[in-house]
Order: structure tokens, then C-alpha cells, then sequence
């Protein structure tokens, strides 16, 4: 049996339709996890910014000094010792109306872990020694905040031979409080100013 033409018309294979949002190659997204899509795009970087400000937007970038300021002024532990009338004034500052615990400010028994002294009442000359060896066994860095005028300059005392006239004679003084005595409120300044003074000096080194 002979077979003719077909009276069909012969027309080209048509490939299959392909969405043009789809990518494709290396970077194509699963298409079955649309919620990886947005995880999985490529981050557009912009010129001049670093990388984790793409990956990670809303990060605060700051130095570390500043870091190690903020620390240090936020976890001050004075050495718990008072030498006279000013003593009792900073035993009230430690009380629950004051509250120095909301600034981090524990009182601590020990110079081997304070990193603030406050010298509270009149320095003798026989108790100057003592004075200066706490100092010397509390790490760096360190800090000493003079209270009341005794502690300062001898106050009621400047003509007594026994009295040391000023604590800065034997460690270095870094905040001064005035008053005779001076009230919690005076010595709470002087904390404050103390801390101002850490982030301050933040960039020095080698205290
Ligand atoms: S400054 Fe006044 S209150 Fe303070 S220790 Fe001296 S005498 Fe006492």
C-alpha cells in the first residue's frame, strides 16, 4: 500500500514557557521555600560600608575603649574603710535611700578586687602607712576620691602635727569632695564626677 503526505502541517517543537522572574544558574532560589528567599538573596553591598552593616543592619559599631570605659564606670567597687566623722556620712551613702547599687557601686571588703578608694575622715600620720599599702594592693586601674576637708587638706586639723595635711601627700587623689562633713548627696556627686572622669580619660594607658 503506498502512503502520501500527509495533509497536516509540520510546525517546530515549542519549548516549554519559563517564568521570567525565575533566576537561574548558581544563584537560583528554591522556589519550593519561598519564606529561604529573602535569607538566601545575595546582599548588595554598598561602597565605602562594611560588610556586617549589610548583614547585620542596626549594629552599633563603637571602640572598644569605649566599651572597657563604659564597664569600668558602671562596675565601681569602692574598698569599704573609714577613718573618722566622714565615715558615717558614706555608710548612709551605701543605705537603701541612696542606693548605689543602681549605678553598679558595691562596696567591697577586700583592696584586692576595689578599684576605688574613698578616704573618709582625717589621716593621721600613723594610720598614712596603712593608707598607702591598701593602695598599692588594689589592681589597675584605680581610682581615689578624698572626702571631707580632713581627708583633703587636714580641714579642722591644719595645725596639728600628727594630721597629715592631705591624702594626696601619699596616693593620688582623682576627685575632691568639700564639706565637713560632706553629705551623701556631695559624696553621690563625686561618684558621678568619677565616672565622667573614666570616659574621659578612656584613651590613656598605662594608669
Ligand atoms: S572633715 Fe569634718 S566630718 Fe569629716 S572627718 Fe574631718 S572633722 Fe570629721
Amino acid at each position: 500500500m503506498a502512503v502520501g503526505p500527509t495533509t497536516e502541517p509540520i510546525t517546530a517543537p515549542v519549548a516549554p514557557a519559563v517564568p521570567a522572574e525565575a533566576p537561574s544558574g548558581p544563584l537560583a532560589l528554591p522556589t519550593e521555600h519561598p519564606r529561604e528567599a529573602p535569607r538566601l538573596t545575595p546582599v548588595e553591598l554598598a561602597p565605602g560600608k562594611a560588610l556586617y552593616t549589610a548583614v547585620l543592619p542596626g549594629v552599633m559599631q563603637v571602640p572598644a575603649d569605649l566599651l572597657l570605659a563604659m564597664g569600668r564606670k558602671s562596675s565601681l567597687w569602692p574598698m569599704t574603710f573609714g577613718l573618722a566623722c566622714c565615715a558615717i556620712e558614706m555608710i548612709a551613702t551605701y543605705m537603701s535611700h541612696y542606693d548605689l547599687d543602681r549605678f553598679g557601686i558595691v562596696p567591697w571588703p577586700s583592696p584586692r578586687q576595689s578599684d576605688v578608694m574613698i578616704v573618709a575622715g582625717t589621716v593621721t600620720k600613723k594610720m598614712a602607712p596603712a593608707v598607702k599599702l591598701l593602695y598599692e594592693q588594689m589592681p589597675n586601674p584605680k581610682w581615689v576620691i578624698s572626702m571631707g576637708a580632713c581627708a583633703t587638706n587636714g580641714g579642722p586639723y591644719s595645725r596639728y602635727d600628727r594630721v597629715l595635711q592631705g591624702v594626696d601627700n601619699v596616693v593620688p587623689v582623682d576627685i575632691y569632695v568639700p564639706g565637713c562633713p560632706p553629705r551623701p548627696e556631695a559624696l553621690l556627686d563625686g561618684i558621678l564626677a568619677l565616672q565622667d572622669l573614666i570616659m574621659e580619660e578612656r584613651k590613656s594607658v598605662g594608669r
